[in-house]
């Protein structure tokens, strides 16, 4: 087995869309970001390529590079899916956000990384909390992170 952790933070502005997991979450706010800024599968990435001491996101997909610009990350995700054939275990995702709140939205998010994975749901655990006001932007709704760990197959 070898076992991978990803984390992401994005700030928030209003005017873009939130993609969490390949989903748009309806909120006022959206991540600022050279991609589409998804955190959830930005650090779902770190996790896939921790897992092989690969690198990182920044590694793989520059920000200075125009490619990457507005890119889809469940794109770039395939893109780390075929580089490191990942037999994945499960995964464990929590997501940091003040609002919207996302419990109505957790099955969707499960499903679209049950799409994007080709792993069953079962095997996928989407968590959301709140920052409780504190960590500053994080808190106040300014900014999301999210944290994933993954189990694969060796
Ligand atoms: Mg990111």
């Amino acid at each position: 087995m070898r076992i991978g952790s990803g984390y992401d933070i994005h700030v928030l502005t209003p005017g873009r869309p939130l993609m969490l997991g390949g989903v748009e979450i309806p909120s006022p706010k959206g991540e600022v970001a050279h991609s589409d800024g998804d955190v959830l599968i930005h650090a779902l990435i770190d996790a896939i390529l921790g897992a092989y001491a690969r690198g990182d996101i920044g590694s793989h997909f520059p920000p200075s590079d125009e490619r990457w610009k507005d890119a889809d990350s469940g794109r770039l995700l395939s893109i780390v899916l075929d580089e490191c054939r990942p037999a994945i275990v499960n995964i464990d995702c929590t997501v940091f956000l003040e609002r919207p709140q996302l419990r109505e939205h957790i099955d969707r998010i499960r499903e679209s990384l049950s799409h994007l994975l080709s792993l069953e749901a079962d095997r996928i655990s989407v968590k959301a909390k709140t920052a409780e006001k504190c960590f500053g932007e994080l808190g106040r709704g300014d900014a999301v992170v999210a944290a994933v760990t993954i189990l694969v197959e060796d």
